[in-house]
């Protein structure tokens, strides 16, 4: 069986296609598809931007489609910047900018104010249809500086009090156990027992 994961992000990629090793045979993703024509991401909540990528995508591929929209969410920031976690510091910057423009943000605010979640919605599609979708959570802080140099996005920021460790700092099996991905892919394959996908 085949999936495409559909997202550019290489990071998201490795991750996703790390834990689903075995289940499926062969693993794409957008990038594998350079012609294919985008999706805009214009939901207000994470499950309706995967579902709507992993519909859209699913119309170009005979096989299954996983869409992922994830995002962080400050409570001081009121769950911002949540679904624009990508692009609501400007288009075509890197990790780094990113989280340096939230860092500005978050300047002179106290470890206690500073807590944090990562939210994950995963869709599985198959042409055109939803087969289901499923979300993770994990809860931390956002501290004042990066620490570690593993992982992706806001990981170097994102700090687990109960490992004393940022994301940045797991290596990409401890986060795929602790992350709001992690947490919904385990969901994710829990549904996936339930069904039989030959018959779809
Ligand atoms: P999208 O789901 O591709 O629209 O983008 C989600 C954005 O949220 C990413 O570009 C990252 O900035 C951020 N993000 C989502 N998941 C993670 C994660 O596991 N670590 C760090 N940043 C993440």
């Amino acid at each position: 069986m085949k999936l495409l994961i559909a997202t550019q992000n290489s990071g998201k990629f490795n991750e996703i296609k790390k834990f689903l090793d075995g289940y499926f045979k062969e693993f794409y993703y957008l990038k594998d598809f350079p012609d294919f024509l985008e999706v805009d991401e214009n939901g207000y909540t994470f499950c309706e931007n995967s579902l709507k990528k992993a519909l859209h995508y699913s119309k170009f591929v005979d096989f299954y489609v996983l869409g992922d929209d994830s995002g962080l969410m400050v409570d001081y920031l009121n769950g911002f910047p949540g679904v624009y976690s990508s692009r609501w510091a400007g288009e075509n910057l890197t990790d780094k900018e990113k989280y340096e423009k939230l860092l500005e943000k978050m300047a002179g605010i106290p470890f206690e104010k500073r807590s944090a979640k990562f939210v994950s919605c995963i869709t599985f599609a198959l042409k055109g249809k939803e087969i289901f979708s499923v979300t993770g959570e994990c809860k931390g802080y956002i501290l004042e500086k990066p620490v570690g140099e593993g992982g992706f996005g806001y990981d170097p920021l994102f700090y687990l009090p109960e490992y004393d460790k940022t994301f940045a700092e797991l290596n990409s099996e401890e986060k795929n156990r602790i992350s709001h991905r992690g947490q919904a892919l385990k969901k994710f394959l829990e549904k996936l027992k339930d069904i039989n996908l030959e018959k779809l």
